[in-house]
């Protein structure tokens, strides 16, 4: 059991995890298939589509508004996309490939019943591990707690600390969430130099449809909306 939460915040905490993990490795699988050179005749032409319009309007947002580009309406069969991005999709295909193997271990090695708090941690407004959390924050996640959690696991990946607001969240949108703490203690975005906090910015932020593709690449809220539009899930 979850230290500190409810039976119902468990529950809900289980099926978004659990979501999170399908959703991940079903966008791992498509993106490489489609990138992959002896994999692609394996994609339909309706998968292909659902591929590209959901990589526009994530990633590629900004250069889809700011360059010659159309959006892309299933007329075009000549991988001018994935042509002229091809590199920048192999970098996120390598992303989606590590939280997909950060995700079958963990559901690997611990079934349902083994998942406890040292994966999600339940804080409350009146805890002091909230010192450092504003209205906005739903959710957090930090790279090494070693006072809090000692084992070798969490000390790789990271902990993800859950407060009352992500309870009131949308089924989606919780996974989302997930899917945007995973890419902080897996990928360690927000945790190395080259990737700074300032460049966490949240899909309802001023900046967020104006960001480079190089920040893009790196900014956890993409990653989520890319897998929540291709799996056409609503994203909040
Ligand atoms: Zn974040």
């Amino acid at each position: 059991m979850f230290a500190n939460f409810s039976s119902t915040e468990y529950r809900q905490t289980r099926i978004a995890y659990r979501n999170a993990i399908v959703l991940i490795r079903q966008a791992h699988y498509a993106l490489h298939d489609y990138i992959t050179i002896g994999r692609q005749s394996t994609v339909s032409t309706g998968d292909r589509i659902r591929i590209e319009n959901a990589l526009f309007n994530s990633f590629y947002y900004f250069e889809r508004n700011n360059s010659s580009y159309t959006r892309r309406n299933g007329t075009n069969s000549n991988n001018r996309f994935l042509r002229d991005y091809g590199y920048s999709i192999d970098s996120i295909s390598r992303n989606l490939n590590q939280l997909n193997r950060h995700a079958t271990h963990y559901e690997v090695q611990r079934s349902w019943s083994d998942m406890d708090g040292d994966d999600f941690i339940r804080v409350y407004e009146s805890s002091n591990d909230l010192n450092n959390v504003v209205n906005r924050i739903i959710a957090y996640s930090v790279r090494s707690r070693p006072h809090v959690h000692t084992d070798q696991r969490s000390r790789e990946h990271g902990n993800i600390y859950l407060n009352s607001g992500f309870f009131t969240l949308s089924a989606d949108h919780q996974i989302g969430v997930i899917i945007h703490e995973m890419c902080h203690t897996v990928l360690r975005f927000g945790f190395s130099r080259t990737t700074p906090n300032s460049n966490d910015t949240y899909m309802q932020d001023n900046g967020y449809d104006t960001m480079t593709l190089s920040q893009a690449i790196v900014n956890p809220d993409k990653y989520a909306q890319f897998i929540l539009l291709l799996a056409e899930r609503s994203l909040l």
